[in-house]
């Protein structure tokens, strides 16, 4: 009895049940109407200061509600179990775009789509994903699969199933948020991943003033390296911390330092190669 009030429906329950029911229905809509758009996030190559690589970051230009940002929405259709046809759509408009910037004779970066862990469960929408790359090959290597830490951790035979496969387009796969939550190792050692990225969390205030913190990064990165994986640091948004990581030896720096998510009009005029 002590939780009783956890369980009581008040009007502000109901209402945002109602609106959950609301979004949820926008969805068809919304693919229909090419209401989702790609963002673009620079990750900028330590070697070379170029952006090699970016993460492709959905938003929502919603009829009624206005630019939507993906905590607004991508919760919400996760748990309608919806949230792979976002992912879906998602990736397809990056594979467009990434063949339309081949047609105009520019090397694209390699774009990361985040998939959730809801693809996991519906096979279909796998079959979708390898039909995709299967017809669109030129595009392949400039394409990479975002896996948060938890989707290896719940189905491990079939991410490393859906992994191989994904290497055999030659398309990359990286593991994301890596120690926000469960920090798994044993996924990073057994499955085929080809990047790391370390969840800002790590690097937040502290570092790299924390010498100890910094210490502890920097051996991790040192570990990833031995395990053959090339490293993005996430979230990074001071000078020192880009100076810090650069002499920690990380591959790839991705944050508000260099640039917030952007349309991809502003990444064709700052960020892309010609
Ligand atoms: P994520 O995949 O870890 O993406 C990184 C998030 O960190 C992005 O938020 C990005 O804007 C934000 N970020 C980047 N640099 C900085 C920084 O320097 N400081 C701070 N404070 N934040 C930074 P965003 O775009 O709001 O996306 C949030 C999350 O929503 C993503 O986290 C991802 O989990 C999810 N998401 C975004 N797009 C998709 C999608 O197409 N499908 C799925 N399933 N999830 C998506
Ligand atoms: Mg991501
Ligand atoms: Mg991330
Ligand atoms: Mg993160």
């Amino acid at each position: 009895w002590e939780d009783v009030d956890t369980y009581i429906f008040t009007e502000e329950c109901r209402e945002n049940l109602l609106e959950e029911k609301d979004l949820e229905k926008d969805l068809d809509d919304a693919i229909e109407q090419g209401q989702f758009k790609v963002y673009l996030q620079p990750k900028v190559c330590m070697e070379n200061k170029r952006a090699t690589r970016a993460e492709a970051l959905v938003r929502w230009q919603h009829p009624t509600r206005g630019f939507l940002t993906p905590g607004a929405f991508v919760p919400i259709f996760e748990r309608a179990h919806k949230i792979g046809r976002v992912d879906l759509n998602l990736f397809e408009q990056t594979v467009e775009k990434i063949n339309e910037w081949l047609e105009r004779g520019i090397t694209p970066p390699i774009v990361s789509c985040n998939v959730s862990k809801e693809v996991f469960v519906h096979n279909d929408i796998w079959d979708r994903y390898f039909d995709i790359l299967e017809r669109n090959t030129k595009a392949c290597p400039y394409l990479e699969l975002e896996l948060t830490e938890s989707v290896a951790y719940t189905n491990f035979a079939q991410v490393e199933e859906v992994l191989s496969r994904i290497h055999e387009y030659g398309c990359g796969c990286s593991m994301d948020d890596f120690g926000k939550d469960y920090s798994n190792f044993n996924a990073l050692i057994q499955l085929p991943f080809d990047l790391v990225k370390m969840d800002k969390c790590l690097f937040d205030d502290g570092f790299p003033e924390q010498t100890q913190r910094t210490k502890f990064l920097e051996d991790i990165m040192t570990v990833f390296k031995h395990m053959g994986l090339e490293v993005v640091a996430e979230g990074i948004e001071r000078e020192e911390q880009v100076v810090a990581l650069e002499k920690m030896d990380c591959d790839y720096i991705q944050g508000y330092y260099y640039s917030p998510p952007v349309s991809i009009e502003e990444y064709e005029r700052n960020w892309l190669q010609r």
